[in-house]
C-alpha cells in the first residue's frame, strides 16, 4: 500500500489535466508492446474475477456441505479452493511476467533513443547541460515511466477490477450488510486522503535532503575535493556540516515512518472495524434467520480485501498525472531539436579527399541559451533562459587554405582562434556565411564523412578510462596492432607506452595512469596518425614543456601534419615559423596575413605580438620542418 505513495510529487502535477497528445503519443510509444499490453490486462482481469472465488466457496461449505455432513461435497469445495489457489499464484506470476517484459522493454527503448538523440547534440547543449540532471533523466524519468505502463496502469485496473467485482458479489449476497461496511468508508478515506498528501510532501522533501547530502559525499569522495579539504585542513568542520545533513535525512526518516504507520494502522482499523460491524450486525440477521453463517464469512472475507483498492483509487488520479510527467520528461530531451546533424539531403564528403578548407566572410555568435538547451536541465532547473545570444565572435573572416598547407592562428586571447577552428568540424554552425571543404558547404555533407576528413588535437586531449589500446583504436577501430605501434613511434610515444608497467594494455584516463601534458598530446597526434584525416585541427598547448618535450611534440607534429591541411592554434615561434601562413586574428577578424618576416616588417599586432610573446623562445635547435611547402 505504502508503495502508492511514495516518489508522487503533487508540485510537478499542479494544474494539469490529462493532456490527449501526451497519452497518444505514449500510445505511439507503446506500440511494439500493445499485445503483451493487452495480455498483461487481461491476465489481471482474469485474476480480479479468480480471486473472487474463494468467499463463496467458504459459505456453501459452511451453509451446505457442513449441516449435510456431506463428505464428497467437502472434499470437492477443499479441492477446487486449493485449485484456485494455484490458479491464483500462477496468474500473479503470468502479469509479473508481462509487465517485467513490457517494463524492462521500454526502458530499453527509451533509454536507447535518449543516448542516441542526446550524443548527437551539438556541443553547445553539453557546455550549458548540467550533467547530473541529464543522467537523471536518463535513470529516473525512463523508470517513472515505465512504471507508469506497467505499475500504474496495472494497478489502476487491478484495483478498479477488485472493487467493481468485489462490490458487486457482495451486494448480490447481502445488500444492507454492505452497505453497512461502506458506511465507515468516508470516515476513513477523508482522512486517509490527507495523511497521503502529507505522506508526499515529507517523501520529496526527504528526496531532496538525500540528494543534497549525496552531493557533498560525491563533492568530497573525487580525487580534487579530497585533496582540498586535507590540504585545508577542515576534517572537522567537514564532519559537523556532513553530520548537520545527515541529521536531516534521519528526521525525516522518523517523521515518514511515523506517517506511514499512522496511514497503515488506520486502513487496518477500518478493515476491522468493518469486520466487526459485519458480524455484529450479521449475527442479529443470522439469529432471526435472514441470512445464513456462510454469507457472514464470506462477506467479512471481501470486505477485507476492499479498503486498500478503494484507498489507492482515490488517489489513483494523482498517480497517473505523476507517471505522465515522467513521460514527458524523456518526451522533453527526445523533443529538442538538433540543429547541427546531417540535413535530409545530405551527401558524404567526396572521396578523397584533397583537404581544401575556405572561410567565406564567416560571422558567427554563439547560440542563445534557449536555443541550445532546456531549463529543466539547467544547474538552477528553474532559471529562464536567456534567448540572445552571444555577440558577434567572429566579423567577416574569408580565408582559404590549400591541401597539404598548414596556417598559424595567432592573437591575443579572446580574439576568436578556437571558435574558428571549431566550425571547420561543425562543432558550431556559422551565423552567415559558409565554411567549405573540397568547395562544399560542410552543412551539406554528412557529420560522419566529414568527422573522418577532420583530425582534431586539442590543448587537453582527453582520453576514456581505458587502455592506451583501446584510446588509440577509438580513431579506427580496425587498426592492427602493428598500425597502432608505428603511429605510436611516428608520434614518439611508444618509448613511453612500452616502458608502462602493462604497455599498451595499461589503463588511462581520469582515474588511470596519469600521463603528462606532452606526452597526451603526443597520444593525441598518434591518434590522427592513425586516423589519417585530410586536414587536422591543432591547438597548441600553452603550458611550457621541458626543452626535450618539446623535440619531441615537434618531431610528433612534423609526422602528423605532413601532406595534410593544418590549422593550428599557434603558441610558439617554431610553429609559426613553419607555418605557411599565419593568420593574425583580432577581435573576431583577421587584421594580418602573411608569412613571418614579412610581418614583423610590416610593425603590426603581430611584431607586437612577437615582441612580447614569441621573441623570448628560442628555436629548438633540432627543429624539423613540419612542411617543406
Ligand atoms: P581564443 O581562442 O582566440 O582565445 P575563443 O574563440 O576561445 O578565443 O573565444 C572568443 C570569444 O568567444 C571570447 O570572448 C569568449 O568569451 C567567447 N565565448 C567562448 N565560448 C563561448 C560560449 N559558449 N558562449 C558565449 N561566448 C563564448
Amino acid at each position: 500500500m505504502f508503495h502508492h505513495v511514495l516518489g508522487r510529487d503533487p508540485e510537478a502535477i499542479k494544474g494539469k489535466t490529462f493532456d490527449k497528445d501526451v497519452v497518444k503519443r505514449v500510445w505511439r510509444f507503446a506500440r511494439p508492446y500493445r499485445a503483451m499490453l493487452f495480455g498483461f490486462l487481461a491476465v489481471i482481469v482474469v485474476d480480479a474475477v479468480v480471486a473472487l472465488a474463494p468467499p463463496l466457496l467458504f459459505k456453501r461449505l459452511i451453509d451446505h456441505a457442513i449441516p449435510d455432513r456431506n463428505l464428497s461435497a467437502v472434499n470437492v469445495i477443499g479441492l477446487i479452493i486449493v485449485a484456485v489457489a494455484f490458479v491464483d499464484a500462477g496468474l500473479t506470476v503470468l502479469q509479473r511476467w508481462w509487465s517485467a517484459r513490457i517494463g524492462e522493454g521500454l526502458i530499453f527503448d527509451m533509454r536507447s533513443s535518449l543516448f542516441d538523440h542526446v550524443l548527437r547534440m551539438p556541443v553547445s547543449f553539453f557546455t550549458r547541460t548540467q550533467t547530473g540532471a541529464l543522467i537523471s533523466r536518463l535513470n529516473n524519468d525512463v523508470v517513472g515511466a515505465q512504471q507508469a505502463l506497467t505499475g500504474t496502469l496495472g494497478q489502476v485496473v487491478s484495483n478498479l477490477l477488485t472493487v467493481v467485482a468485489t462490490l458487486v458479489a457482495m451486494f448480490a449476497l447481502e445488500w444492507r450488510l454492505t452497505l453497512l461496511a461502506l458506511v465507515v468508508l468516508p470516515a476513513f478515506i477523508i482522512p486517509a486522503k490527507r495523511v497521503g498528501r502529507k505522506l508526499q510532501r515529507i517523501t520529496r522533501e526527504a528526496m531532496q535532503l538525500n540528494a543534497t547530502m549525496n552531493t557533498t559525499m560525491t563533492e568530497r569522495f573525487n580525487v580534487a575535493g579530497a585533496l582540498l579539504v586535507k590540504l585545508f585542513g577542515r576534517p572537522d568542520e567537514e564532519k559537523a556540516s556532513f553530520d548537520d545533513k545527515a541529521g536531516r535525512v534521519r528526521d525525516i526518516g522518523v517523521k515518514s515512518a511515523m506517517y506511514g504507520r499512522v496511514f497503515m494502522t488506520a486502513l487496518m482499523l477500518v478493515g476491522a472495524l468493518g469486520t466487526a460491524a459485519i458480524y455484529w450486525v450479521g449475527a442479529r440477521l443470522v439469529i432471526d434467520g435472514a441470512i445464513t453463517i456462510g454469507t457472514i464469512v464470506a462477506l467479512s472475507a471481501y470486505v477485507a480485501r476492499i479498503y486498500q483498492p478503494l484507498t489507492a483509487l482515490t488517489n489513483a488520479h494523482v498517480d497517473l498525472m505523476t507517471t505522465l510527467v515522467s513521460f514527458e520528461r524523456v518526451f522533453e530531451v527526445l523533443d529538442m531539436p538538433r540543429p547541427i546533424d546531417d540535413a535530409p539531403d545530405a551527401t558524404p564528403l567526396p572521396a578523397p579527399v584533397a583537404g581544401r578548407v575556405e572561410l567565406d566572410d564567416v560571422w558567427f555568435r554563439y547560440p542563445s541559451p534557449a536555443s541550445v538547451s532546456i531549463a529543466s536541465l539547467e544547474a538552477d532547473g528553474s532559471a529562464v533562459l536567456s534567448d540572445e545570444p552571444s555577440d558577434w565572435i567572429l566579423r567577416g573572416v574569408s580565408a582559404v587554405i590549400e591541401p597539404g598547407r598548414m596556417v598559424a592562428l595567432v592573437g591575443p586571447s579572446g580574439a576568436g582562434k578556437t571558435t574558428l577552428s571549431m566550425l571547420v568540424p561543425r562543432l558550431y554552425d556559422v551565423t552567415s556565411g559558409a565554411v567549405r571543404v573540397d568547395g562544399v558547404d560542410v552543412r551539406g555533407v554528412t557529420m560522419s564523412s566529414l568527422s573522418d576528413a577532420i583530425g582534431v588535437v586539442s590543448q587537453d586531449a582527453h582520453l576514456f578510462h581505458d587502455t592506451v589500446r583501446s584510446n588509440l583504436r577509438y580513431a579506427r577501430p580496425t587498426a592492427t596492432d602493428a598500425e597502432i605501434v608505428d603511429a605510436c613511434r611516428a608520434a614518439r610515444i611508444h618509448d613511453v607506452i612500452a616502458a608502462l608497467p602493462d604497455g599498451y594494455d595499461t589503463l588511462v584516463g581520469e582515474r588511470g595512469y596519469r600521463l603528462s601534458g606532452g606526452e597526451k598530446q603526443r597520444l593525441a597526434l598518434a591518434r590522427v596518425l592513425l586516423k589519417a584525416p585530410a586536414i587536422v585541427i591543432l591547438d597548441e598547448a600553452t603550458a611550457h614543456l621541458d626543452s626535450e618535450t618539446e623535440v619531441l611534440v615537434q618531431a610528433a607534429l612534423a609526422e602528423a601534419l605532413v601532406g595534410r591541411t593544418s590549422i593550428v592554434i599557434a603558441h610558439r615561434l617554431s610553429t609559426i615559423q613553419a607555418a605557411d601562413e599565419i593568420l593574425v586574428v583580432d577581435a573576431g577578424r583577421i587584421v594580418e596575413r602573411g608569412r613571418h618576416a614579412e610581418l614583423i616588417a610590416a610593425g603590426g599586432l603581430y611584431a607586437e605580438l612577437y615582441e612580447t610573446q614569441f621573441s623570448r623562445q628560442s628555436p629548438s635547435p633540432a627543429l624539423p620542418q613540419p612542411n617543406s611547402a
